[in-house]
């Protein structure tokens, strides 16, 4: 990506070993996210442009002399941040707050759409997987590296559990990941907001019990009718707008919480004098989506989740172009790119 708008597909060096610590991994299927549409829509100009994408599984090709447990010919998931495996952070289950940490297609680093990358700490970050490169679960599988193992943070942050009343504020890939993870933890009702019909439909067979498409003040009273007039246990921000946020602090309901995972885009979260009265925990931040792949994947495996259905296009990496006009445009959910 060059700037706002320019994404380019442009013959690279292929990557080779730099610490010993790395492995180069072929890709067999990655992604766009979400959030490179942010920098799609307000990208400065950069003369070496960025490479993009941060969501991955593949084949690993080649690894440094001292990488133990990832072998050459592995098929592996690869989070969206690298982690060493070692340090305290990794050891707590916070992989996105490693010593080490670096973020795929961010600030220099490669990314995954590509035919291959370099990823370091290969060890710690790599996660092998037991089935053959053409699996039927292969889009599934693709969300460990991010949608899904997100959704999951959200939940886990805004503490959902048997019963709750929950709400997730936007129905993008990440926020239907996020009907599933409160469905899966057991939430009995699950209201989602969004107004894009196509979404806000597969969040219903995702799991989602009511939809609120108003925004602002209308969304906030509906949420209200919704409860009884006392707002949800739990909120999952899956935007990352200062309007997303404050219609989540403010439909959360006393002794509540508000897990964020939305990449934010704004200054201060708003309404603190709600937030304080109503005794609402927020927090949230980057998934360690690494930490949650051991628990997510045998329900992928045994069909218990399909979070693979947030796909409804694939392109091969000449269309990752048409890709991200087709994201920015809510013309698709998310879309595959198969190299
Ligand atoms: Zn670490």
């Amino acid at each position: 990506m060059y700037a706002a708008g320019d994404v380019r597909i442009e013959d690279a060096p292929d990557p080779i070993i730099v610490e010993p610590t790395d492995a180069i991994v072929r890709v067999t299927s990655a992604c766009i996210c979400g959030s490179d549409l942010w920098p799609y829509a307000d990208m400065e100009r950069s003369e070496t442009g960025q490479s993009m994408g941060h969501e991955a599984i593949g084949v690993v090709e080649d690894v440094g002399a001292e990488v133990s447990t990832i072998k050459r010919g592995d098929l592996v998931v690869m989070p969206f941040a690298s982690s060493d495996g070692t340090c305290e952070f990794c050891h707590e289950g916070l992989q996105t707050a490693c010593v080490h940490v670096g973020f795929f297609g961010n600030n220099g680093m490669n990314g995954a759409q590509a035919e291959a990358l370099r990823v370091p700490f290969a060890d710690g970050t790599l996660y092998p997987l037991s089935v053959g490169e053409d699996d039927v679960l292969m889009p599934s599988l693709l969300t460990l590296s991010d949608v899904m193992g997100t959704g999951h943070h959200a939940a886990v942050v805004a503490r959902v559990k048997r019963a709750d009343a929950v709400a997730v504020v936007g129905d993008g890939a990440v926020g239907l990941c996020g009907v599933i993870a409160a469905k899966r933890l057991g939430a009995e009702q699950i209201i989602m907001m969004g107004r894009h019909q196509d979404r806000t439909k597969l969040a219903r067979e995702l799991g989602a019990t009511d939809v609120v498409a108003e925004r602002g003040k209308a969304a906030i009273e509906q949420v209200r009718e919704l409860t009884g007039g006392r707002g949800v246990h739990g909120v999952l921000e899956c935007v990352g707008t200062e309007a997303s946020t404050e219609t989540a602090v403010a439909i959360a309901r006393p002794g509540g919480a508000v897990g964020r995972v939305g990449v934010p885009h704004y200054p201060a979260i708003r309404l603190a004098q709600p937030m304080f009265y109503k005794n609402v925990t927020v927090g949230g931040g980057p998934a360690p989506v690494r930490a949650y792949i051991e628990e997510l994947l045998p329900d992928i495996l045994d069909g218990t989740i399909e979070p693979g259905r947030v796909f409804d296009r694939t392109v091969d990496l000449d269309g990752v172009p048409d890709g991200y006009r087709a994201m920015a445009d809510r013309e698709a959910i998310k879309v595959m790119v198969t190299p």
